[in-house]
């Protein structure tokens, strides 16, 4: 048996709610509305629910910072090659935890430790380390990745959009527009 864990069994029980409900056997895998969302992992942004979303109706693709990484660029092809999406959201959002932290900072702490860090008085702190614990150390492969952190969250997402629209395998059919979302006020902006 895997170990007991308070988030697993609570989810398993959730689960069985949500398996007696569940009349969306008959949904198509290809998205009702032809809709791509790239947007943050933030957990305050529910997209279903800020886009007038159904399931079925859009693919959702999320990371740290809603960044057109080469990953993201990669769900977003196979969205359009494979499963007909034809209108790209590129939807960040205000008060993003990518823009309270550098990519140098999170390569220092990381190559310290890896255990989660706090913020305090506007620095990041690494924790004390528990010497009883047998940690996994941190390391400087984390100085050598892009996190994706950014500054202006308007630049940023025009510059994401360039990435995206001047990539080879990215059809010009394609609309790509970008907004933001406001986590105090749950509106949408749009930018481009
Ligand atoms: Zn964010």
């Amino acid at each position: 048996m895997p170990e007991e864990n308070k988030n697993l069994s609570e989810m398993m029980q959730l689960n069985e709610h949500y398996k007696a409900i569940f009349d969306k056997a008959g949904l198509s895998a290809q998205p009702g509305k032809r809709i791509a969302i790239l947007t943050c992992m933030d957990c305050r942004l529910n997209p279903y629910e800020f886009a007038g979303l159904k399931d079925g109706e859009a693919h959702i693709i999320r990371n740290a910072g809603g960044r057109a990484t080469d990953d993201a660029i990669r769900s977003l092809v196979v969205s359009h090659k494979v499963l007909g999406t034809k209108d790209w959201f590129i939807i960040g959002h205000t008060e993003c935890g990518m823009s309270k932290i550098t990519d140098e900072v999170l390569g220092q702490l990381l190559e310290q430790d890896l255990e989660t860090a706090s913020l305090e008085k506007g620095l990041w702190i690494n924790p004390k380390r528990d010497s009883t614990k047998n940690c996994k150390p941190g390391s400087v492969l984390a100085k050598t990745i892009n996190w994706g952190t950014f500054t202006d969250l308007h630049q940023t997402i025009l510059d994401d959009i360039d990435k995206i629209r001047q990539h080879p395998l990215v059809s010009s059919h394609v609309n790509i527009h970008g907004l933001i979302f406001d986590v105090h006020t749950g509106g949408l902006k749009i930018i481009k």
